[in-house]
């Protein structure tokens, strides 16, 4: 982009690191913060300045937060029985939007031996040492139904054979209001696997 400076340029770079944002929404997103919104943009700066600084991981879930527990850690009011696992903070989120009012754990990956990505880079020595000191009832794992996230699912509940846990995963399957027709083969078939009893 020739036409503009290079101080913009760079800007304009510098924003293609958003997911979903390309060199043109990029472009426009740079110019609209310099000519529309300096103030918004001063204090976006502020803000995700001052929110790398500051935000690392929960002592006990590994979440993002500033402090030393996050807020659904330092909740007392949650269900010490239940963990769900997951892999993204995101998806914490989204598993909230259900209601579910047990604890997490977030594993910030999965296993990928390709990657190198190992039990010690998802922190499962201080998942297992927190469902056996606090006694914890059931692991939920919510890992996605990847190749990954399936071996992930299925390590973590090796490491809790013969222990007096109930580990259970979550069933991925068919969407509501979906016709199966539609369906992805893949999806179909963990939704024929998580099949449960009617009876
Ligand atoms: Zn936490």
């Amino acid at each position: 982009m020739a036409s503009l400076s290079p101080l913009i340029n760079e800007l304009v770079q510098a924003l293609t690191i958003l997911p979903g944002v390309g060199p043109k929404s990029a472009q426009r997103l740079a110019l609209y913060l310099l000519e529309k919104d300096k103030a918004g943009a001063a204090s976006l700066v502020a803000t995700l300045s001052e929110a790398l600084d500051k935000v690392g991981h929960c002592q006990q879930c590994r979440n993002l937060t500033e402090t030393e527990f996050c807020p659904v850690c330092d909740d007392a009011k949650r269900n010490d029985d239940q963990l769900c696992v997951v892999e993204t903070p995101a998806e914490v989120l989204a598993i909230e939007q259900t209601g579910f009012k047990g604890r997490y754990f977030v594993l910030f990956g999965r296993l990928s031996p390709i990657e190198g990505i190992g039990p010690d880079a998802l922190g499962l020595d201080k998942l297992k040492s927190w469902v056996l000191e606090k006694n914890v009832q059931e692991i939920i794992l919510a890992t996605n139904p990847t190749v990954e996230g399936e071996a992930t699912a299925q390590y973590i509940q090796q490491m809790f054979a013969g222990k007096n846990v109930d580990v259970s995963r979550i069933a991925h399957g068919v969407p509501l209001g979906g016709e199966l027709e539609y369906v992805d083969g893949g999806t179909l078939a963990h939704a024929l696997a998580g099949r449960k009893s009617v009876y």
